[in-house]
């Protein structure tokens, strides 16, 4: 409406103004006013209609105002909006209760907090205190988040800023078959040989320092890499040689993403320590939170932890997580994206990659795909360089804004991560979309 779109060039301009952006150079940006959003779709400073299919920061699991979650966060606001963390509250209890049962069986309590990189902070605090040792292992091409030592965790270009305090992080390379380190050429050998590599870094670093490896359940950010048959395994089994906690980060493949609860539950694994935020009420309200052991746990039973938040479990968002796990388990999400992964994302991924040169890889799983562009199939070399954006990769980013849907971009790929509760028929637009917008990047790679 006529107001809506005056309030959005209102929004624009204060933006301008007075906002500070996360990550980015702050004349350098322009940002898109959503006035409004409904489901899958959002609306913009002008009116136009755009398919979501970044779920804004791969977080609106269930789309934009899901009435039952909706709902539920009212009520909550009527009935106590906000509580301290010392007391105990029915909704904060009520989440704990919804998360813990859809974790392996001695996984049963969660330290709320405000997003996934506390979660992760919490964490490795956490598996220090347990075990006595500093040392923590994480993932190049892997992201943690933006506090001082999730930043650290993170092994991709935004730690730089912040490494000279990396406060016992040491990172090794994970197993990514498209880009291995290690010159794999299947998936069997690029599992063995990441492990050897990994059981190597141990050793060197010393095995009785190395408190926890903290891992992506399934790499977001840095590609949606799913790891090769039995690598997970294989970690887990060197934690257990060792005594090292595995921690898994679902912040963002949690919570059906990948088409289960909790995307390591696609591998045989139980880790020590899972962190999520993001899906867990879509975003709709702050929440992150460590899910921990019993053994973790039990270090906490008669010794005091040193940690807490004011917002631990707020009720506004504990309220969001019971209804939007709820509605997840009466609406068959799960069963949706497994149907859309079968049916829509896979073949029509496949017939995008058959179709255009400039697509070197597809691949993911659930609602959590990548498209990697390359210049050359055969090299792989990227189309924008590691670490930077290039202007094909916004040309791309525009070509699908006006054609109606936005992707999520991270370097030299896409990202099609649509609320998990998409229609068949919405995704196979937005899949129109990109696929029209790669002829671009074909132009590119053939000039
Ligand atoms: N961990 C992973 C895997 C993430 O993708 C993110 C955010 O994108 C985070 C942690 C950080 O979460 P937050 O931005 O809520 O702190």
């Amino acid at each position: 409406s006529e107001s809506q779109m005056e309030a959005g060039r209102r929004a624009y301009e204060l933006d301008r103004k007075h906002v500070f952006h996360s990550w980015s150079a702050q004349e350098q940006i322009d940002p898109m006013t959503v006035v409004d959003a409904e489901g899958s779709w959002m609306w913009d400073g002008e009116g136009k209609k755009v398919l979501d299919l970044a779920s804004q920061l791969i977080f609106t699991n269930l789309g934009h105002k899901h009435p039952k979650v909706v709902e539920a966060v009212k009520q909550q606001a009527e009935e106590l909006c906000t509580i301290a963390p010392q007391h105990a509250n029915g909704a904060r209890s009520e989440a704990a209760r919804l998360i813990t049962d859809r974790l392996a069986n001695d996984l049963n309590h969660v330290f709320f907090t405000n997003g996934g990189a506390d979660a992760n902070e919490h964490a490795v605090r956490m598996a220090r205190l347990h075990t006595g040792r500093h040392k923590v292992l994480s993932a190049y091409r892997a992201y943690h988040g933006g506090t001082h030592l999730a930043i650290n965790l993170t092994g991709d270009p935004r730690r730089f800023a912040s490494d000279r305090a990396s406060d016992g992080v040491v990172h090794f390379f994970p197993a990514y078959t498209y880009r291995s380190h290690f010159g794999s050429e299947t998936e069997e050998q690029e599992t063995e040989r990441a492990l050897n590599h990994l059981r190597d870094v141990m050793m060197l670093e010393g095995t009785d320092q190395v408190a926890a490896i903290v891992l992506e359940a399934i790499p977001g950010t840095a590609g949606i890499y799913v790891p090769p048959p039995g690598y997970m395994e294989g970690v887990r089994k060197l934690c257990d040689e060792h005594g090292i906690i595995m921690i898994l980060d679902e912040v963002m493949a949690g919570f059906g993403r990948a088409g289960k609860w909790f995307a390591h539950q696609h591998f045989d694994v139980e880790p020590d320590i899972v962190t999520f935020a993001k899906g867990v009420n879509s975003g709709y309200v702050p929440m992150g939170g460590v899910v921990m052991d019993d053994s973790i746990y039990a270090t906490f039973a008669d010794r005091a932890y040193p940690g807490g938040l004011t917002y631990s479990g707020h009720p506004l968002a504990a309220a969001a997580a019971v209804a939007a796990i709820e509605a997840m388990e009466s609406e068959g999400v799960l069963e949706h994206v497994q149907r859309l992964s079968e049916e829509v994302f896979g073949p029509r991924l496949a017939e995008i990659k058959a179709k255009h040169p400039s697509v070197g890889d597809v691949r993911g799983v659930g609602a959590f795909w990548a498209i990697e562009l390359v210049q050359d199939r055969d090299t792989k070399e990227p189309i924008a360089p590691y670490g930077q954006t290039a202007s094909v990769m916004k040309d791309i980013m525009a070509e699908c804004r006006s054609r109606g849907a936005v992707p999520f971009m991270n370097m030299n790929r896409l990202h099609i991560c649509p609320p998990l509760n998409i229609t068949r028929e919405d995704l196979n637009f937005g899949l129109d979309v990109v696929d029209e917008a790669l002829k671009l990047a074909d132009d590119f790679v053939d000039r």
